[in-house]
């Protein structure tokens, strides 16, 4: 309701429906999506509307404010003008350079701005933290870091200290926060800290489908990706022990008239063999919007064999010990790959279409290296049981009551839905958390 996500309610076992009133209209796809709708269905493989926190319309100001700060007129006073100030989505620019007019959802425009306009935020930039001090009572007092415009050492106090600098980041502050009292790093008595890390599950596979050529022009300006997608489906052929892995991915899926670049240019040649001059405009005016682009997004199981560590002989230019990475892949995620690779041909096929190159089998070589897909989690997990995790379900540190993880390094698994909006919505729950502690002054 403050993010503002669009998507549809399916009652699929994957996409549990949200509550009434949560999710705004999705937009309405391309003539490529439709497309792979159509085949895709054929095929058994559902699309449908995909998730995604941009604003299809107005949020509703007038009510919100009140359901998220009870009993806090100021609050709701400021939120209610900064939700009337983001406008609905103009369906004509590339999201990932940022939105000007706040219609795609990110904290830098959305979080940050109403915390501002409170006067009780303090940004402090080109600060590297890398360690978070300790009192003698065995608190977080705060942190040590380095002013990257002057190279000078300098502290921050705090009563509570809450880390969110990215899962490996964090990991790097809590190992480097090494003192007699915790020689093996900070909250690291379970020796967890730096385990279990974990990224989506990624294959792609793009194609070309002559049904798509030389279409008239028509305007194409759309959601920046995944005005459809497709969740996982194949729940009773795993259960039968028909697949050969565990857990599941999703499908993202592009195509469309787009900004022409090298897919519509020196990309065809797989398909024309090279031409030059007037045969050449003419291909690309023929091909340009026939491609399309299957991206699969799978589920991580934890392992042992996947974690960081400090290195100790290397240093970034800050003086700081960096981070070395160990990754090992299962079975279950090659397999996962080795699927999506498939699956995609499939499709691409079913329209009738041609993939660029055939589809991958060996799931080693399927699967993109760990670490590419940038969806990196865990590293201090949380969970019940204070020798196995890093925090428990408060994103709150077992070993520092006032020391909070809010990034994805808490994530236990890795599900395969962009993790993004679970990061805010664990850091929102624990922000709640922790205000009411310190409303009761046990912070
Ligand atoms: S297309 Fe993306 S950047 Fe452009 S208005 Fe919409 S959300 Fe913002």
């Amino acid at each position: 309701m403050l993010s503002g996500v669009y998507g549809s309610n399916e009652g699929l076992e994957n996409t549990p429906n949200s509550p009434p009133g949560c999710l705004l209209p999705p937009p309405s796809p391309l003539v490529s999506d439709r497309l792979i709708a159509q085949r895709a269905k054929r095929l058994g493989i559902p699309v449908i509307p995909g998730h995604r926190a941009v604003l299809t319309q107005p949020l509703d100001h007038r009510g919100t404010p009140a359901r998220l700060h009870p009993g806090n007129e100021t609050a709701q006073r400021i939120l209610a003008e900064d939700m009337r100030a983001r406008t609905a989505c103009l369906w004509a620019t590339p999201c990932g350079r940022g939105c000007s007019i706040r219609a795609n959802y990110q904290s830098t425009t959305v979080h940050l701005p109403p915390a501002l306009s409170s006067g009780n935020l303090d940004i402090r930039t080109d600060a590297m933290v890398h360690e978070v001090t300790l009192g003698r009572d065995g608190r977080a007092s705060g942190v040590n870091f380095i002013d990257r415009t002057s190279g000078k050492q300098q502290h921050a106090a705090a009563r509570v200290v809450i880390l969110a600098a990215s899962a490996c980041e964090t990991v790097r502050i809590l190992l480097n926060s090494k003192s007699a009292r915790s020689p093996q790093g900070l909250a690291n008595s379970s020796g967890k800290v730096g385990r279990y890390l974990m990224d989506t599950v990624g294959s792609d596979v793009s194609g070309q489908v002559p049904l798509l050529e030389s279409l008239p022009p028509l305007n194409e300006d759309a959601a920046d990706g995944h005005q459809l997608y497709v969740p996982w489906w194949l729940y009773q052929e795993q259960q039968a022990g028909k697949l050969g892995f565990a857990r599941g991915y999703h499908i993202e899926f592009n195509g469309g008239r787009r900004m022409p670049g090298y897919g519509t240019a020196a990309g065809i040649e797989w398909l024309t063999g090279g031409s030059y001059g007037l045969k050449f405009k003419q291909d690309a005016r023929r091909y340009y919007g026939s491609f399309v682009y299957f991206d699969g997004r799978g589920e991580m199981i934890p392992n042992e064999n996947s974690y960081c560590e400090v290195d100790p002989k290397v240093r970034d230019k800050w003086g700081i010990p960096v981070l070395r990475f160990h990754w090992q892949w299962s079975e279950h995620e090659r397999g996962q790959a080795a699927h999506m690779q498939r699956t995609f041909v499939d499709i691409i096929e079913a329209m009738g279409g041609k993939p660029r190159d055939p589809p991958q089998t060996d799931g080693a070589k399927a699967i993109a290296p760990g670490g590419s897909i940038i969806h990196e989690v865990g590293g201090a997990i949380m969970g019940s049981d204070p020798k196995a995790s890093v925090t428990n379900r408060w994103c709150q540190t077992w070993d520092v009551d006032n020391l909070f993880i809010t990034d994805g390094a808490v994530f236990a698994s890795n599900a395969d839905k962009n993790p993004t909006l679970t990061i805010m919505a664990l850091a929102w729950r624990a922000a709640d958390h922790i205000l009411e502690r310190m409303r009761r002054k046990e912070l």
